[in-house]
């Protein structure tokens, strides 16, 4: 057997089947490239779901995290430590928002944000004790947690894993009037992700998110942007709800906040919602740890000065413009996404998304296949021109083959 295929059978072996990965192995990474144990190097057009937004071995963040080694790396919330006011203050800053609750993974910081509203519905909003509602779409992706799993309308998500948690109701994505109709007093909040990235990369109609902003703000309800994965430079802005001028009442960040360096999540909010905790009410042993605020300040400074979203936008453009030539030609369906995000309906007939993703694997590219017939597209923030049209080339010949 190939190194390859030696790794592969001994972590079918051993670990659970939660995952069905390529069967490629990678043993280094640099940049929007990785090396496989045999040598092979393959361009990465996934970025760890959007946590590589700055590329592997990204400098800046390695440096800030070897520093942080050398200091201290974990003190838990027992004890402040000196990164701690700086990355609050500065991800708030950077956020537009007054305070910050950090946790570790995505799952945490949404379910920091379930935890978060309904404290408010209860404190704030004065709701009946038990009875506070949570707005979610259709096709959401929040996380894995039971909670999560809940208000989840994917059945392999969900199926074997109840009983479920109550208090969630489900809309269809985009549509204002469900939103209107599913409201009672007793609507805490609407958590919903700007674009939808596990669905498909699904944007709503125009209007949609301003709709939801202005609606959530009559009712006195609070607006949740789930921009774990749309957030942090991916679409070409900060957020995702800035390109429908939308500012939410409270942004739940993951993934590239730690850089692909450390699990880094927060929650981010006004003084009102954020100010409804006291000590001993939630907490995690290693939410907002002196390395991952180091890497994530990082990030946020990184994220200052604007160059990774104008990256996005102008990459993003060409490569929707580049996808936009396939669409019709037999072999795409449709392509939808922004800045450097695009989900790629490939005609069923020309093979799964899976297929699809295992020809582009031997070609060299990586990608992931999501729901069907869908292929997602991703690359690091930091990919140059060349290496994205050469991906691009790749796919247009796994599509004519
Ligand atoms: C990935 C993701 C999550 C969950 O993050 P984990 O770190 O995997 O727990 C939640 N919401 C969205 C939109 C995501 O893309």
């Amino acid at each position: 057997m190939s190194t390859t295929e030696t790794a592969i059978a001994s972590a079918e072996a051993h670990s659970a089947h939660n995952y069905h990965p390529l069967p490629v192995v990678v043993a280094s990474a640099d940049g929007a490239w990785m090396t496989d144990v045999e040598g092979r190097r393959y361009l990465d057009m996934l970025a760890g779901y959007s946590a590589l937004n700055f590329g592997h071995g990204n400098r800046r963040l390695i440096e800030a995290a070897k520093a942080q080694l050398d200091r201290v790396t974990l003190t838990s919330r027992a004890f402040h430590h000196d990164r701690f006011a700086d990355f609050c203050t500065q991800l708030a800053e950077l956020c537009g928002m007054e305070m910050v609750l950090p946790m570790n993974t995505g799952a945490e910081a949404v379910e920091t944000a379930v935890k978060t509203a309904r404290k408010w519905g209860y404190q704030v909003k004065d709701i009946p004790d038990g009875m506070a509602k949570i707005i979610v779409a259709a096709n959401n992706f929040h996380g894995r947690t039971t909670t999560i799993i809940s208000f989840s309308t994917d059945q392999e998500a969900r199926a074997d894993f109840g009983p479920y948690t109550p208090g969630f109701e489900i809309v269809p994505y985009g549509d204002l009037t469900a939103l209107r109709a599913a409201m009672t007093e007793n609507t805490v909040a609407v958590l919903m992700e700007p674009i939808q990235g596990e669905a498909g990369v699904l944007v709503p109609p125009p209007g949609y998110l301003p709709g939801v902003r202005e609606l959530t703000r009559e009712r006195n309800v609070l607006f949740i942007a789930d921009e774990i994965q749309s957030g942090l430079g991916r679409t070409g802005k900060t957020f995702a709800c800035e390109h429908e001028g939308v500012v939410p009442d409270m942004y739940v960040l993951g993934k590239a906040l730690g850089g692909g360096v450390v699990p880094v999540s927060a929650v981010v909010s006004s003084a009102e919602v954020l100010g409804v905790y006291r000590p001993g009410e939630h907490g995690s042993t290693f939410g907002g740890n002196p390395l991952a605020c180091a890497v994530a300040l990082e990030v946020i400074a990184m994220l200052r000065t604007g160059e990774f979203q104008q990256r996005a936008t102008e990459l993003g453009d060409h490569l929707h413009q580049e996808l936009g030539l396939l669409v019709g030609g037999g072999a795409v369906e449709a392509v939808r996404g922004r800045g450097l995000w695009a989900g790629v309906d490939i005609v069923p007939s020309r093979g799964t998304g899976r297929e699809i993703s295992e020809k582009l694997m031997d070609r060299r590219v990586l990608v992931k296949d999501t729901h069907g017939s869908t292929i997602r597209i991703a690359p690091p923030l930091v990919i140059s021109k060349e290496d994205l049209d050469w991906g691009l080339e790749q796919l247009r010949e796994v599509l004519r083959g």
